[in-house]
């Protein structure tokens, strides 16, 4: 079983949508566990305050390093020091998530996160512990939960007995460096508009031509920064 936790001052967005689809069967079936860890719990006084103002001034406030930090060494308690389970810190500083480090986040026991909230995080977290850095896009949300559902979702989906169907995975967008091919259902026509007739011809070898071709026009059009990996990694493969 993967085990997520995830460490936020806002529990009850959890598991959210991670509860629906494929992702929430899989969380019913024990291929993976989820548990939340509110840093309140670490808090001290009457208020149990978890933020602060920011040292030398400025807007907003910042999530305390003595409170987050007890979270995370909560995180830890019974997981055995060769057993890997990263910490990630959803941030908009982040490094940009991408499909490769997703897979690679599949591949380990489980996953530990940290959401921030506010301005984020005290900086001393970061030089202290291992964290990584992740960015779910260039742009800025008001915390990390929904992000961290981003983060999850995209693992889940890839863990063995989530998918029924798990090749759906080896050819959809980002697997090859290319997006996704067009895709079409019935009806045979919609709004006048047909279905390619070689979708329909029952050849596959014409069927795989054609969907790598307008894989690569879409990809050349739309993500000039994959088509230059993918035809890097075409002409070392010759
Ligand atoms: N002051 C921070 C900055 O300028 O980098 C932004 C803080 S943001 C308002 C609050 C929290 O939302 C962050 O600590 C992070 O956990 C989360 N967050 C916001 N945008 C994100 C993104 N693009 N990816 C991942 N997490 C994000």
């Amino acid at each position: 079983m993967y085990r997520v936790k995830i460490i936020t001052v806002f529990p009850d967005s959890f598991p959210g949508t991670l509860n629906t689809g494929v992702v929430g069967k899989a969380l019913k079936n024990k291929i993976w566990s989820l548990k939340t860890i509110n840093p309140r719990k670490f808090a001290k006084g009457n208020y149990k305050k978890v933020d602060d103002t920011t040292a030398g001034g400025g807007p907003g406030m910042l999530l305390k390093a003595d409170v987050i930090g007890k979270s995370i060494d909560a995180c830890y308690k019974n997981i055995k020091s060769n057993e890997n389970y990263p910490l990630v810190y959803l941030s908009p500083r982040g490094i940009p998530l991408k499909q490769s480090k997703v897979i690679n986040l599949s591949k380990m026991k489980g996953i530990n996160i940290l959401c921030g909230r506010y301005e984020g995080i005290d900086q001393r977290l970061l030089d202290f512990y291992p964290i990584e850095e992740v960015s779910i896009g260039d742009y800025v949300l008001a915390g990390g939960e929904i992000a961290s559902q981003v983060l999850v979702e995209s693992i889940v989906r890839l863990l063995p007995g989530t998918l029924g169907d798990i090749e759906s995975t080896t050819s959809e967008t980002f697997s090859q460096d290319l997006l996704e091919y067009p895709q079409y259902t019935r009806p045979k026509k919609w709004k006048n508009i047909a279905i390619p007739e070689v979708l329909l011809s029952g050849n596959h070898e014409n069927i795989n031509k054609w969907r790598l071709k307008q894989s690569e026009i879409l990809t050349q059009k739309v993500r000039p920064d994959l088509w230059k990996n993918y035809k890097k990694s075409k002409t070392s493969k010759k």
